[in-house]
């Protein structure tokens, strides 16, 4: 799969919720995490490969074991702030500060149809809050601190630039 590079679009269109857990979900998981991990990253949502819908691959360790896919997955509670940097699959060599919370729970389901609930801190807390934005259409450069925002500004114009020539065929 492709990784939708900022300003496509799709980054910014919320994604729909899934109604049914059928074989082209399962594939379209598997797709996803191969994705990931061919990228090296650590998360990916569904929107980040043209895919308007709510499903996130998550690995913190890179270890592939444990529960990876996540459908419709939502914060229900959240406590305390932390800054940290952060960086985004579909925004190369963008890094930017980020105010978020230390603490989040999370329920989501799996591809078995169960429901899971997922309490999380530190990176892994901040990897749901950054995954489960981009199934709103809400980006990290949308949260980062006013410093990183300036800090990043060029790269972004020469991002968006890229964006355009691409789509006028010009490379
Ligand atoms: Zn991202």
């Amino acid at each position: 799969m492709e990784i939708a590079v900022y300003p496509n679009p799709v980054l910014r269109t919320k994604a729909k919720p899934i109604e049914y857990i059928d074989n082209e979900i399962c594939r379209i998981a598997g797709e996803m995490l191969d994705t990931l991990y061919d990228a090296c990253g650590v998360g990916l949502a569904a929107p980040q490969v043209g895919l308007s819908i709510r499903l996130v691959v998550l690995d913190i360790t890179g270890e592939k074991t444990g529960e990876r896919v996540f459908i419709n997955p939502h914060i229900i509670e959240e406590r305390g702030e932390i800054m940290e940097e952060e960086g985004c699959l579909s925004f190369p060599d963008v890094r930017g500060k980020i105010i978020r919370s230390q603490y989040v729970k999370v329920t989501a389901y799996n591809l078995k149809g169960e429901q899971l609930e997922i309490e999380t801190e530190g990176l892994l807390s901040r990897a749901w809050q950054h995954e489960i934005d981009h199934l709103n259409g809400c980006l990290f450069i949308d949260k980062m601190t006013p410093a990183s925002t300036i800090a990043n500004k060029p790269k972004l114009k020469e991002l968006e630039l890229s964006y355009q020539n691409n789509k006028a065929g010009v490379s």
